[in-house]
């Protein structure tokens, strides 16, 4: 059998973002973003009654170069929508206002680690256009709501760049979380505010020909970009290896049910849209100041954040990926280590040193823990009610509080899961509360004494077995006194104890 050549997968994406403006791209129809009763935001210019003029709309652009410039594209300085003409009955006026030749921004680029390795990504262009309306099949008839009709797009469309379906679907969350981060879009896939086209071809190693490409069309997750790629890169793997590799262009389905891929048409040339310019809209002439302003107003984006944590917090990459994921969780954990900054500088109880000496002397511990509350138990609460950070009742000054708490050691960590339940739920001090619950750590060995003498008393074979020389047993004598000190002891000064009054 001939040995069969090694293959490597050339990926495009094409992907879709609404933006998330107040009305839509052309009228004043408010943007609806699927939220409201069929047909109820639509007026005569979203549903193509003859004589109506469109008017676009300027947050649209201002949110279409704002993702843009984040992914560092150029803009032009004169752009110009097109008519792209089709028919589809969700498409009212025969044809979609779009951009062909002139689009809002060209080239960009995003790099990103992947397993260790640098992997850059390039976008072909970034233009503005209008959404369809939605067809609601149903057994007797097809139903369409003009709702989303004239939501403004960006379309982004990548260079083959993606060698995996891991890759693809890489970029697209990030893609998903910078929309986010700039204001452009909330960008989630299942409310069809983040839509993905995936083109997948092969070729031999080292070949540098683009052969023809196969269009899946309309991947709803980041899990079916995954998947759909993986499957047509498994499909046309075997298709090589019999010799007969795809020969011609085709658009193809995803049936996520059955995890495979459908044909639903060849491309013998390229579609022809009869595109021209749009007569009813002037070519849009973009200043150098305007997209200045934009760019002032884009916040740090989610890999220059990384990078910083990093450096600044000594936080590991983990930890860097949970708190980026959401800019809200980051500006809050900022929050709380600037009040742990404060405090260890103010708290008088410092060794010698400079602010940046004590900082970088403690930072991991502080931040270890900061990260570790949060995420884990502070995360615990507002998920069980579908919460976001910005709505939390623990105030980051309360989070810092307490973080100081655990850090000093005056609570062991059961009684400080209590005292964040109840900050969470009470919105208290979490002194106050330590204070009221007697949840602060008790070490002083003649308050502990009795509780150590009741627990030998009543657990006299236990005892006799440490004293023999069995040292699991001791485990189970430091929880009978932790449970009479009602969880306020110090585990370790508790064994210390009992170590020197079992075998003295
Ligand atoms: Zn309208």
């Amino acid at each position: 059998m001939k040995k069969q050549q090694p293959l490597e997968a050339v990926i495009g994406l094409e992907i879709h973002v609404q933006l998330k403006t107040a009305s839509k791209m052309f009228c004043a129809c408010a943007n609806v973003l699927g939220d409201a009763p069929p047909n109820t935001s639509v007026c005569p210019i979203c549903l193509g009654h003859p004589g109506t003029l469109p008017v676009l709309n300027r947050e649209a652009v201002q949110k279409g170069i704002a993702l843009a410039l984040a992914f560092g594209s150029g803009i032009a300085s004169k752009m110009r929508f097109d008519r792209k003409n089709y028919f589809y009955p969700d498409l009212p006026k025969g044809y979609q206002i779009s951009q062909f030749d002139r689009p809002l921004a060209k080239d960009g680029s995003l790099t990103l680690a992947l397993e260790g390795v640098m992997r850059t990504f390039s976008l072909e262009r970034l233009h503005l256009e209008e959404d369809a309306g939605k067809n609601f099949h149903r057994s007797d008839a097809t139903l369409v709501d003009f709702n989303r009709a004239g939501v403004p797009l960006a379309e982004i469309v990548t260079k083959p760049d993606f060698r995996s379906p891991s890759e693809a679907r890489a970029f697209l969350q990030e893609l998903r979380l910078i929309a986010r981060y700039v204001g452009a879009s909330d960008a989630d896939m299942e409310k069809g505010q983040l839509r993905c086209d995936a083109n997948i071809s092969l070729r031999p190693v080292g070949d540098e020909t683009l052969y023809p490409k196969i269009e899946v069309k309309n991947l709803n997750s980041f899990r079916s970009v995954e998947r759909a790629l993986a499957y047509e890169s498994k499909r046309q793997a075997e298709l090589w290896h019999q010799g007969k590799p795809p020969a011609q262009q085709e658009t193809r389905g995803w049936d996520e049910g059955k995890g495979e891929t459908i044909l639903q048409r060849t491309k013998e040339g390229s579609d022809d849209y009869r595109y021209f310019p749009e007569p009813d809209l002037p070519p849009i002439d973009i200043s150098k100041k305007d997209i200045e302003l934009i760019e002032k107003a884009i916040p740090e984006l989610p890999q220059a954040k990384r990078a910083r944590f990093i450096l600044e917090y000594e936080l590991k990459h983990s930890e860097t990926d949970v708190l980026v994921a959401d800019k809200d969780v980051a500006d809050y954990f900022e929050a709380v280590v600037s009040e742990l900054k404060a405090w260890l500088f103010d708290s008088g109880q410092v060794e010698e040193g400079t602010h940046d000496e004590i900082w970088k002397r403690s930072r991991r511990k502080i931040t270890k823990l900061a990260v570790s509350w949060l995420t884990t138990e502070l995360f615990k609460h507002l998920n069980a009610e579908g919460k976001a950070i910005t709505e939390s009742p623990v105030t980051p000054e309360n989070m810092a509080e307490f973080i100081v708490l655990v850090y000093e050691g005056k609570v062991n960590s059961s009684a400080a899961q209590t005292i964040l339940d109840v900050m969470y739920r009470e919105g208290k001090d979490p002194s106050d509360i330590a204070e009221d619950r007697k949840l602060f750590q008790t070490s002083d060995a003649s308050g502990l004494a009795e509780f150590i003498k009741q627990a030998i008393t009543e657990n006299p074979d236990q005892a006799e077995q440490y004293r023999v020389g069995k040292e699991p047993v001791l485990q189970f004598l430091v929880g009978k006194v932790m449970k009479l000190s009602g969880g306020r002891a110090d585990p370790a000064v508790v064994a210390k104890l009992l170590k020197k009054e079992l075998r003295p």
